[in-house]
């Protein structure tokens, strides 16, 4: 039913009757990866389930759940509302298309249908997905350093924040800035100041290495490191090991009073998360203990444990 192609796009085939599923598959397996459901909760698993769909084609009439509410559902499940639904159907007057369309349907398809327009109208709906997955990727991309960007950040910390909480594990933060950086631009031009901020971002980025961590621009020459599941002790060697990496890219600063070399400052920040805590607080708690390391001099690691 699958191939193991990575870049194969997958389409998941919806129809309650085995011959129909049959017809759209055999036509359009030489270019996509298939998946198929024969009803509506199967196949809103089938989307959930990896490989993610890039396209649903769905059959209106099935018994229990009728295609119209499995598009409705998909459409309120935000890590599924952007899969495009595509209705084939022997519903074909006006209304029925109309009613399709208002769901959030990218197309419909009524029966009978010619095969090689089916084609191409996957084939159109294929190529808008995949523009559309990589707006969503670029959207997220800090485009000067090509690490994940302040919106994929705050995301992923509202998210982690919530994972936290339901399991119950410590979360940890890194606020991170550089040292004396307006000195840097104005000796060593902007130029030389961007290049500094991709070498530090891409040391940050490598410096992290478990699946959830996360390196981000925060902004300017801030950048933030999201710690899932990790612990006060931990964290403080993950912040001391990224202090040690750009310390060890060996750039030059000699306007800076922190050292030879540029360096950055940070402040640590561990939480448990708990109902009556936001996510703010581990926010300024790391960016209070950012200013201390600035105010004890630089290139060092302040924390707060609770
Ligand atoms: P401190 O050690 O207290 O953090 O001093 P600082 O000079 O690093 O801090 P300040 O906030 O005064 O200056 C930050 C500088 O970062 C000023 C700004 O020009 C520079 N900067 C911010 N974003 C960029 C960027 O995208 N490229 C370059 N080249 N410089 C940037
Ligand atoms: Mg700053
Ligand atoms: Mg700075």
């Amino acid at each position: 039913m699958t191939s193991s192609t990575p870049d194969l796009s997958t389409v998941l085939i919806v129809d309650d009757v085995p011959t129909n599923v049959k017809i759209l598959a055999d036509a359009l397996r030489a270019e996509y990866r298939i998946k198929v459901a024969s009803n509506g909760l199967d196949a809103l698993r089938a989307a959930q389930s990896v490989p993610v769909p890039d396209l649903i084609l769905l059959d209106v009439m099935m018994p229990e759940m009728d295609g119209y509410e499995v598009c409705r559902q998909l459409k309120q499940i935000p890590a599924l509302w952007r899969i495009p639904v595509v209705f084939v159907t022997a519903k074909n007057s006006d209304y029925d298309e109309e009613f399709g369309f208002n769901l959030g349907a990218a197309d419909y398809i009524s029966k009978p249908y010619a095969m090689p327009v089916v084609r191409a109208r996957v084939r159109n709906q294929i190529q808008l997905k995949k523009q559309a997955d990589q707006l969503e990727a670029l959207s997220h991309i800090d485009a000067l350093t090509q690490i994940p960007n302040r919106r994929r950040f705050d995301e992923t910390f509202a998210a982690e924040w919530k994972r936290a909480f339901r399991l119950q594990k410590p979360l940890s933060l890194l606020m991170i800035d550089i040292d004396h950086f307006k000195e840097f631009n104005d000796h060593y031009g902007h130029g030389a100041g961007d290049e500094s901020l991709r070498l530090v971002a891409s040391s940050l980025a490598a410096g992290v290495s478990r699946p959830g961590d996360l390196a981000a621009r925060y902004g300017g020459e801030e950048f933030v490191v999201l710690l899932p599941e990790t612990g006060c002790e931990a964290s403080i060697q993950v912040a001391e090991k990224l202090r040690e990496r750009v310390a060890g890219l060996s750039i030059r600063h000699e306007y800076s009073s922190a050292g030879a070399c540029l360096s950055i400052s940070i402040g640590a920040s561990s939480l448990l998360p708990s109902e009556n805590l936001s996510p703010q607080v581990l926010l300024e708690t790391a960016d209070k203990m950012l200013y201390r390391s600035k105010q004890a001099g630089r290139n060092r690691v302040t924390f707060s444990c609770v």
